[in-house]
């Protein structure tokens, strides 16, 4: 399973010390972007603290990493934009 290698997102609840700590998030969705799904903002802190996320599926089918909707890039990293949570490792086909 591909890393989330870093995330910038530190107000999400999976977020500590711009790690993520939840055991696989779900990239995509309707959007143009590639949205974290997993993004959630919420209190008190959760996930698994001595655990480094994966990306468990990816929705995203125009990115080149991209195979039968999995990722198949080493690891990504996440960041703000405009509010929301992508995947800044999206490299359109
Ligand atoms: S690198 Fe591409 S395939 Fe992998 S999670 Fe990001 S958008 Fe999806
Ligand atoms: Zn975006």
């Amino acid at each position: 399973m591909p890393t989330i290698s870093a995330c910038e997102v530190t107000d999400c609840a999976y977020n500590a010390n711009r790690q993520c700590h939840t055991m696989a998030v779900t990239v995509g969705g309707p959007e143009t972007c590639a949205r974290c799904d997993t993004y959630l903002h919420a209190s008190p802190k959760g996930g698994v603290s001595d655990m480094t996320g994966g990306v468990g599926a990816c929705k995203v089918k125009d990115c080149s990493f991209n195979s039968s909707f999995e990722c198949s890039a080493p690891s990504i990293k996440v960041s703000q934009h405009q509010g929301h949570a992508d995947c800044t490792t999206f490299k359109l086909r």
